[in-house]
Protein backbone atom coordinates (compact mmCIF):
# COMPACT_ATOMS: atom_id res chain seq x y z
CA UNK A 1 0.00 0.00 0.00
CA UNK A 2 1.53 3.19 -1.14
CA UNK A 3 1.89 6.14 1.43
CA UNK A 4 1.34 9.71 0.65
CA UNK A 5 4.15 11.72 -0.02
CA UNK A 6 3.71 13.75 3.19
CA UNK A 7 2.73 10.70 5.09
CA UNK A 8 6.52 8.93 3.58
CA UNK A 9 8.60 12.31 4.51
CA UNK A 10 6.64 12.12 8.56
CA UNK A 11 8.06 8.69 8.81
CA UNK A 12 11.33 8.55 8.05
CA UNK A 13 11.52 12.11 9.71
CA UNK A 14 11.08 9.83 12.95
CA UNK A 15 14.20 7.75 11.91
CA UNK A 16 16.66 10.77 11.44
CA UNK A 17 16.20 11.10 7.55
CA UNK A 18 16.10 15.48 6.87
CA UNK A 19 12.97 16.53 5.24
CA UNK A 20 12.20 20.08 4.85
CA UNK A 21 9.25 21.44 6.50
CA UNK A 22 6.21 21.60 5.06
CA UNK A 23 2.23 20.82 5.89
CA UNK A 24 -0.75 19.67 3.84
CA UNK A 25 -4.00 21.62 2.93
CA UNK A 26 -6.91 21.61 0.46
CA UNK A 27 -7.59 25.08 1.76
CA UNK A 28 -6.65 28.90 -0.21
CA UNK A 29 -6.57 30.54 2.92
CA UNK A 30 -4.90 27.76 5.07
CA UNK A 31 -2.70 27.29 1.86
CA UNK A 32 -1.76 31.19 2.06
CA UNK A 33 -0.55 31.28 5.42
CA UNK A 34 1.10 27.80 5.42
CA UNK A 35 3.15 29.37 2.47
CA UNK A 36 3.59 32.80 4.74
CA UNK A 37 4.86 30.48 7.64
CA UNK A 38 7.36 28.86 4.88
CA UNK A 39 8.99 32.63 4.21
CA UNK A 40 7.26 32.49 0.80
CA UNK A 41 9.80 30.39 -0.99
CA UNK A 42 7.71 27.19 -1.33
CA UNK A 43 7.17 24.11 -3.25
CA UNK A 44 3.11 23.15 -4.22
CA UNK A 45 3.00 19.06 -4.30
CA UNK A 46 -0.22 17.41 -5.56
CA UNK A 47 -0.75 14.32 -3.20
CA UNK A 48 -1.90 11.98 -5.28
CA UNK A 49 -0.49 8.07 -5.18
CA UNK A 50 1.10 8.25 -9.07
CA UNK A 51 4.76 8.97 -10.19
CA UNK A 52 5.69 11.87 -12.58
CA UNK A 53 4.02 14.27 -10.84
CA UNK A 54 6.17 17.10 -11.77
CA UNK A 55 5.71 16.27 -15.37
CA UNK A 56 2.22 16.43 -15.23
CA UNK A 57 1.74 19.51 -13.71
CA UNK A 58 1.33 18.77 -9.86
CA UNK A 59 4.39 20.15 -8.23
CA UNK A 60 5.74 24.02 -9.08
CA UNK A 61 7.96 26.29 -7.39
CA UNK A 62 6.67 29.46 -6.22
CA UNK A 63 8.46 32.83 -4.08
CA UNK A 64 5.22 34.38 -3.15
CA UNK A 65 2.49 32.89 -0.55
CA UNK A 66 -0.10 34.20 -2.88
CA UNK A 67 0.93 32.72 -5.95
CA UNK A 68 1.57 29.74 -4.30
CA UNK A 69 -2.37 29.51 -2.53
CA UNK A 70 -3.98 30.18 -6.06
CA UNK A 71 -1.94 27.23 -7.43
CA UNK A 72 -3.55 25.24 -4.94
CA UNK A 73 -6.50 26.45 -5.37
CA UNK A 74 -6.46 25.61 -9.19
CA UNK A 75 -4.68 22.40 -8.63
CA UNK A 76 -7.13 20.71 -6.26
CA UNK A 77 -9.93 18.48 -7.73
CA UNK A 78 -7.99 18.62 -10.47
CA UNK A 79 -7.19 15.39 -12.16
CA UNK A 80 -3.94 14.49 -13.01
CA UNK A 81 -2.56 12.49 -15.68
CA UNK A 82 0.96 10.43 -16.43
CA UNK A 83 2.56 8.02 -18.92
CA UNK A 84 2.68 5.46 -16.28
CA UNK A 85 -1.29 6.31 -14.95
CA UNK A 86 -3.13 7.95 -17.82
CA UNK A 87 -6.22 7.11 -16.15
CA UNK A 88 -5.19 9.89 -13.71
CA UNK A 89 -6.11 10.72 -10.33
CA UNK A 90 -8.01 13.93 -8.77
CA UNK A 91 -5.82 16.13 -6.50
CA UNK A 92 -7.18 16.42 -2.80
CA UNK A 93 -4.41 17.56 -0.74
CA UNK A 94 -1.42 19.25 -1.65
CA UNK A 95 1.99 19.53 0.40
CA UNK A 96 3.27 22.90 1.05
CA UNK A 97 7.09 22.82 1.64
CA UNK A 98 10.09 25.07 1.70
CA UNK A 99 11.59 24.73 -1.21
CA UNK A 100 15.12 23.54 -1.44
CA UNK A 101 17.73 24.49 -3.09
CA UNK A 102 19.06 21.91 -4.64
CA UNK A 103 22.86 21.51 -6.38
CA UNK A 104 22.80 18.37 -7.18
CA UNK A 105 20.39 15.50 -7.01
CA UNK A 106 20.39 11.74 -6.53
CA UNK A 107 18.51 8.70 -6.32
CA UNK A 108 18.19 6.41 -3.16
CA UNK A 109 15.90 3.19 -2.30
CA UNK A 110 15.68 0.33 -0.61
CA UNK A 111 12.76 -2.33 -2.17
CA UNK A 112 12.65 -6.10 -2.53
CA UNK A 113 14.49 -7.55 -5.21
CA UNK A 114 12.43 -10.89 -5.82
CA UNK A 115 15.14 -12.09 -8.04
CA UNK A 116 17.96 -12.84 -5.37
CA UNK A 117 15.14 -12.94 -2.95
CA UNK A 118 17.00 -9.98 -0.61
CA UNK A 119 16.30 -6.62 0.00
CA UNK A 120 18.57 -4.18 -2.03
CA UNK A 121 19.53 -0.62 -1.51
CA UNK A 122 19.82 1.23 -4.85
CA UNK A 123 21.69 4.69 -5.17
CA UNK A 124 22.69 6.34 -8.12
CA UNK A 125 24.04 9.94 -8.68
CA UNK A 126 21.71 10.64 -11.42
CA UNK A 127 19.04 11.86 -9.42
CA UNK A 128 16.06 14.07 -10.19
CA UNK A 129 14.63 11.93 -13.54
CA UNK A 130 12.80 8.45 -13.37
CA UNK A 131 14.91 5.72 -12.49
CA UNK A 132 13.51 3.44 -15.11
CA UNK A 133 14.93 6.19 -17.46
CA UNK A 134 18.41 5.95 -15.76
CA UNK A 135 18.31 1.81 -16.10
CA UNK A 136 17.46 1.83 -19.91
CA UNK A 137 20.39 5.16 -20.54
CA UNK A 138 22.73 4.82 -18.23
CA UNK A 139 22.69 1.36 -15.82
CA UNK A 140 25.77 1.34 -15.26
CA UNK A 141 25.57 4.56 -13.25
CA UNK A 142 23.06 2.25 -10.23
CA UNK A 143 24.95 0.56 -8.12
CA UNK A 144 22.68 -1.93 -6.51
CA UNK A 145 23.67 -3.33 -2.83
CA UNK A 146 22.29 -6.47 -1.49
CA UNK A 147 21.28 -6.33 2.36
CA UNK A 148 22.15 -9.66 4.38
CA UNK A 149 18.56 -11.04 5.76
CA UNK A 150 20.91 -11.62 9.15
CA UNK A 151 23.30 -9.14 8.98
CA UNK A 152 22.14 -6.31 7.60
CA UNK A 153 25.08 -4.10 6.10
CA UNK A 154 28.40 -3.57 7.04
CA UNK A 155 29.83 0.00 7.06
CA UNK A 156 32.27 -1.04 4.22
CA UNK A 157 29.88 -2.26 1.89
CA UNK A 158 28.33 1.26 2.64
CA UNK A 159 31.65 3.48 1.68
CA UNK A 160 32.26 1.08 -1.58
CA UNK A 161 28.28 1.54 -2.52
CA UNK A 162 28.41 5.36 -2.19
CA UNK A 163 32.50 5.66 -3.92
CA UNK A 164 31.34 3.35 -6.66
CA UNK A 165 27.82 5.17 -7.28
CA UNK A 166 29.85 8.43 -7.99
CA UNK A 167 28.18 10.59 -5.11
CA UNK A 168 30.41 13.34 -3.99
CA UNK A 169 32.85 13.39 -1.17
CA UNK A 170 30.85 16.29 0.71
CA UNK A 171 27.99 13.72 0.16
CA UNK A 172 29.01 10.34 1.03
CA UNK A 173 29.08 10.21 5.14
CA UNK A 174 25.50 11.87 4.68
CA UNK A 175 24.31 9.33 1.95
CA UNK A 176 25.39 6.14 4.57
CA UNK A 177 23.77 7.50 7.40
CA UNK A 178 20.65 8.12 5.31
CA UNK A 179 20.59 4.62 3.80
CA UNK A 180 20.96 3.11 7.35
CA UNK A 181 17.79 5.43 8.65
CA UNK A 182 16.17 4.05 5.88
CA UNK A 183 17.04 0.07 5.86
CA UNK A 184 15.88 0.65 9.15
CA UNK A 185 12.45 2.07 8.53
CA UNK A 186 12.18 -0.36 6.11
CA UNK A 187 12.41 -2.99 8.42
CA UNK A 188 10.34 -1.68 11.05
CA UNK A 189 7.46 -0.55 8.94
CA UNK A 190 7.14 -3.61 6.98
CA UNK A 191 7.75 -1.28 3.35
CA UNK A 192 8.75 -2.99 0.08
CA UNK A 193 9.43 0.40 -1.16
CA UNK A 194 11.16 3.47 0.35
CA UNK A 195 12.53 5.57 -2.51
CA UNK A 196 13.64 9.16 -2.32
CA UNK A 197 13.71 11.10 -5.66
CA UNK A 198 15.28 13.42 -5.53
CA UNK A 199 17.66 12.93 -2.91
CA UNK A 200 18.84 16.54 -2.86
CA UNK A 201 22.69 17.78 -1.95
CA UNK A 202 22.33 21.95 -0.94
CA UNK A 203 25.01 24.65 -1.63
CA UNK A 204 25.64 24.39 1.83
CA UNK A 205 26.17 20.53 1.58
CA UNK A 206 23.32 19.25 3.30
CA UNK A 207 21.35 15.88 2.13
CA UNK A 208 18.03 16.94 2.09
CA UNK A 209 15.04 14.13 1.45
CA UNK A 210 13.28 16.26 -1.27
CA UNK A 211 10.74 13.68 -2.42
CA UNK A 212 9.94 10.38 -0.71
CA UNK A 213 7.93 7.64 -1.82
CA UNK A 214 7.49 4.98 0.74
CA UNK A 215 5.07 1.80 0.18
CA UNK A 216 4.12 -0.91 3.04
CA UNK A 217 3.33 -4.56 2.16
CA UNK A 218 -0.15 -5.26 1.93
CA UNK A 219 -0.25 -8.53 3.80
CA UNK A 220 1.34 -6.49 6.91
CA UNK A 221 -1.53 -3.70 7.14
CA UNK A 222 -3.06 -5.11 10.45
CA UNK A 223 0.41 -3.98 11.41
CA UNK A 224 0.19 -0.33 10.51
CA UNK A 225 -3.72 0.47 11.07
CA UNK A 226 -2.73 4.12 10.94
CA UNK A 227 -2.85 4.19 7.30
CA UNK A 228 -5.59 2.10 6.94
CA UNK A 229 -7.53 4.98 5.94
CA UNK A 230 -5.04 6.00 2.83
CA UNK A 231 -5.94 2.56 1.99
CA UNK A 232 -8.97 2.52 -0.24
CA UNK A 233 -7.62 5.83 -2.16
CA UNK A 234 -4.60 4.21 -3.02
CA UNK A 235 -5.30 2.09 -5.57
CA UNK A 236 -3.77 3.43 -8.70
CA UNK A 237 -7.26 2.69 -10.72
CA UNK A 238 -10.22 4.51 -10.08
CA UNK A 239 -12.09 1.32 -10.67
CA UNK A 240 -10.45 -1.00 -8.36
CA UNK A 241 -10.69 2.14 -5.89
CA UNK A 242 -13.83 1.72 -5.90
CA UNK A 243 -14.27 -1.59 -6.02
CA UNK A 244 -11.60 -1.64 -2.71
CA UNK A 245 -14.42 0.34 -0.94
CA UNK A 246 -17.44 -1.94 -1.56
CA UNK A 247 -15.25 -4.88 -0.53
CA UNK A 248 -14.59 -6.79 -3.85
CA UNK A 249 -11.53 -8.71 -5.24
CA UNK A 250 -11.34 -6.71 -8.73
CA UNK A 251 -7.89 -5.95 -10.61
CA UNK A 252 -7.95 -4.27 -13.67
CA UNK A 253 -6.15 -6.34 -16.75
CA UNK A 254 -6.13 -3.76 -19.54
CA UNK A 255 -8.76 -6.10 -21.97
CA UNK A 256 -12.02 -6.01 -22.69
CA UNK A 257 -14.01 -8.94 -21.88
CA UNK A 258 -15.29 -8.82 -18.24
CA UNK A 259 -14.89 -11.74 -16.17
CA UNK A 260 -16.59 -12.77 -13.07
CA UNK A 261 -16.31 -16.09 -11.13
CA UNK A 262 -16.62 -17.47 -7.83
CA UNK A 263 -13.24 -18.60 -6.41
CA UNK A 264 -10.01 -17.12 -7.63
CA UNK A 265 -9.22 -20.96 -8.97
CA UNK A 266 -12.37 -20.65 -11.28
CA UNK A 267 -11.39 -16.78 -12.17
CA UNK A 268 -7.75 -17.91 -13.33
CA UNK A 269 -9.09 -20.40 -15.58
CA UNK A 270 -11.83 -17.93 -16.74
CA UNK A 271 -8.85 -15.73 -17.96
CA UNK A 272 -7.10 -18.97 -19.47
CA UNK A 273 -9.96 -20.16 -21.50
CA UNK A 274 -10.93 -16.58 -23.09
CA UNK A 275 -7.16 -15.81 -23.70
CA UNK A 276 -7.30 -19.66 -25.23
CA UNK A 277 -10.48 -18.37 -27.60
CA UNK A 278 -8.77 -15.29 -28.91
CA UNK A 279 -9.90 -12.87 -26.33
CA UNK A 280 -8.66 -10.00 -24.11
CA UNK A 281 -9.67 -10.32 -20.49
CA UNK A 282 -10.25 -6.82 -18.97
CA UNK A 283 -10.64 -7.97 -15.16
CA UNK A 284 -9.50 -10.67 -12.22
CA UNK A 285 -12.69 -10.78 -10.64
CA UNK A 286 -13.78 -13.13 -7.48
CA UNK A 287 -16.90 -12.70 -6.30
CA UNK A 288 -16.58 -14.95 -3.23
CA UNK A 289 -18.15 -18.17 -1.59
CA UNK A 290 -21.69 -17.53 -0.85
CA UNK A 291 -22.24 -14.64 -2.96
CA UNK A 292 -25.57 -13.12 -2.58
CA UNK A 293 -27.64 -11.04 -5.16
CA UNK A 294 -26.74 -8.19 -4.05
CA UNK A 295 -23.07 -8.68 -3.74
CA UNK A 296 -23.59 -10.17 -7.47
CA UNK A 297 -24.99 -6.99 -8.57
CA UNK A 298 -22.34 -4.84 -7.17
CA UNK A 299 -20.02 -6.99 -9.15
CA UNK A 300 -21.42 -6.43 -12.34
CA UNK A 301 -21.65 -2.82 -11.72
CA UNK A 302 -18.15 -2.71 -11.04
CA UNK A 303 -17.12 -4.66 -13.99
CA UNK A 304 -19.08 -2.50 -16.42
CA UNK A 305 -17.35 0.53 -15.13
CA UNK A 306 -14.53 0.02 -17.53
CA UNK A 307 -15.69 1.75 -20.66
CA UNK A 308 -13.22 -0.88 -22.46
CA UNK A 309 -16.13 -3.96 -21.70
CA UNK A 310 -17.44 -5.44 -24.71
CA UNK A 311 -18.57 -8.94 -23.63
CA UNK A 312 -19.54 -9.98 -19.67
CA UNK A 313 -18.65 -13.84 -18.88
CA UNK A 314 -19.98 -15.16 -15.86
CA UNK A 315 -18.40 -18.55 -14.71
CA UNK A 316 -20.00 -19.84 -11.77
CA UNK A 317 -19.86 -23.27 -9.84
CA UNK A 318 -22.16 -23.58 -7.47
CA UNK A 319 -21.04 -25.49 -4.33
CA UNK A 320 -21.37 -22.78 -1.32
CA UNK A 321 -22.43 -20.27 -3.59
CA UNK A 322 -25.92 -21.37 -5.38
CA UNK A 323 -26.71 -20.67 -8.17
CA UNK A 324 -30.12 -19.30 -8.11
CA UNK A 325 -28.81 -16.93 -5.74
CA UNK A 326 -26.21 -16.04 -8.25
CA UNK A 327 -28.80 -15.88 -11.39
CA UNK A 328 -30.76 -12.95 -9.12
CA UNK A 329 -27.91 -10.64 -9.11
CA UNK A 330 -27.36 -10.85 -12.75
CA UNK A 331 -30.81 -10.52 -13.40
CA UNK A 332 -30.81 -7.48 -10.88
CA UNK A 333 -28.08 -5.68 -12.26
CA UNK A 334 -29.09 -6.10 -16.06
CA UNK A 335 -32.78 -4.90 -15.00
CA UNK A 336 -30.93 -1.73 -13.26
CA UNK A 337 -28.35 -1.15 -15.37
CA UNK A 338 -28.52 -0.99 -19.04
CA UNK A 339 -25.95 -3.53 -19.90
CA UNK A 340 -25.36 -3.03 -24.04
CA UNK A 341 -22.83 -6.02 -24.49
CA UNK A 342 -23.41 -9.62 -24.63
CA UNK A 343 -23.42 -11.74 -21.63
CA UNK A 344 -22.21 -15.05 -21.36
CA UNK A 345 -22.84 -17.51 -18.32
CA UNK A 346 -21.60 -20.81 -17.53
CA UNK A 347 -23.55 -22.28 -14.58
CA UNK A 348 -23.13 -25.67 -12.80
CA UNK A 349 -23.71 -26.89 -9.47
CA UNK A 350 -26.14 -26.27 -6.15
CA UNK A 351 -29.77 -25.20 -7.32
CA UNK A 352 -28.34 -25.00 -11.30
CA UNK A 353 -32.37 -26.17 -12.73
CA UNK A 354 -33.51 -22.99 -10.46
CA UNK A 355 -30.82 -20.94 -11.60
CA UNK A 356 -31.03 -21.60 -15.51
CA UNK A 357 -35.43 -21.10 -14.68
CA UNK A 358 -34.88 -17.54 -13.57
CA UNK A 359 -32.38 -16.69 -16.71
CA UNK A 360 -34.65 -18.21 -18.99
CA UNK A 361 -36.04 -15.51 -21.24
CA UNK A 362 -33.49 -13.21 -20.36
CA UNK A 363 -30.97 -11.83 -22.54
CA UNK A 364 -28.17 -13.79 -20.48
CA UNK A 365 -26.76 -16.61 -22.97
CA UNK A 366 -26.20 -20.00 -21.37
CA UNK A 367 -23.18 -22.40 -22.22
CA UNK A 368 -22.56 -25.94 -20.73
CA UNK A 369 -19.43 -26.10 -20.85
CA UNK A 370 -16.34 -23.13 -19.93
CA UNK A 371 -15.31 -23.61 -23.16
CA UNK A 372 -17.97 -23.70 -25.09
CA UNK A 373 -19.04 -20.39 -23.16
CA UNK A 374 -15.61 -18.85 -23.60
CA UNK A 375 -16.11 -19.03 -27.39
CA UNK A 376 -19.19 -17.85 -27.69
CA UNK A 377 -18.66 -14.45 -25.49
CA UNK A 378 -15.30 -13.70 -27.90
CA UNK A 379 -17.31 -14.24 -30.84
CA UNK A 380 -19.78 -12.16 -29.86
CA UNK A 381 -17.79 -9.74 -28.05
CA UNK A 382 -15.37 -8.87 -31.27
CA UNK A 383 -18.76 -9.28 -33.85
P1 LIG B 1 7.59 13.46 -8.80
O1 LIG B 1 7.70 14.06 -10.18
O2 LIG B 1 6.22 12.90 -8.54
O3 LIG B 1 8.65 12.47 -8.51
O4 LIG B 1 7.75 14.70 -7.77
P2 LIG B 1 9.06 15.34 -7.12
O5 LIG B 1 8.78 15.69 -5.73
O6 LIG B 1 10.25 14.47 -7.34
O7 LIG B 1 9.23 16.70 -7.92
C1 LIG B 1 9.52 16.73 -9.30
C2 LIG B 1 10.71 17.62 -9.57
O8 LIG B 1 10.47 18.94 -9.08
C3 LIG B 1 11.98 17.18 -8.88
O9 LIG B 1 12.69 16.22 -9.61
C4 LIG B 1 12.75 18.47 -8.73
O10 LIG B 1 13.49 18.71 -9.91
C5 LIG B 1 11.66 19.50 -8.60
N1 LIG B 1 11.52 19.85 -7.17
C6 LIG B 1 10.68 19.29 -6.26
N2 LIG B 1 10.86 19.83 -5.04
C7 LIG B 1 11.83 20.77 -5.19
C8 LIG B 1 12.48 21.68 -4.30
O11 LIG B 1 12.22 21.76 -3.10
N3 LIG B 1 13.44 22.49 -4.82
C9 LIG B 1 13.78 22.45 -6.15
N4 LIG B 1 14.74 23.25 -6.57
N5 LIG B 1 13.21 21.60 -7.01
C10 LIG B 1 12.25 20.78 -6.55
MN1 LIG C 1 10.26 12.33 -7.28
Amino acid sequence: MKLHEYQSKELLQRYGVTVPRGEVTADYTEAKSIAERLGGNVVVKAQVLMGGRGKAGGVKLFEDAQEAATFTRDLIGKRLVSIQNPAGMIVEKVLIAETVDIAKEFYLSVLLDRNIQRDIVMISAEGGMEIEEVAEKHPDAIVKVPVDPAWGLSDYELRKAVVDANIPKEAQGQMITMIKALVKAYRESDADLIEINPCALTPDNKLVAADAKVSIDENAMYRHKEYMATSADSAEDAIEAEASKRGIAYVRLGGDIGIMGNGAGLVMQSLDEINAAGGRPANFLDVGGGAQAERVKTCVEIILMDPNVKGLFINIFGGITRVDEVAKGVLAALNEIDVKVPVVARIEGTAVEEGRKILEGSKIIPAATVQEAAAKIVELAYA
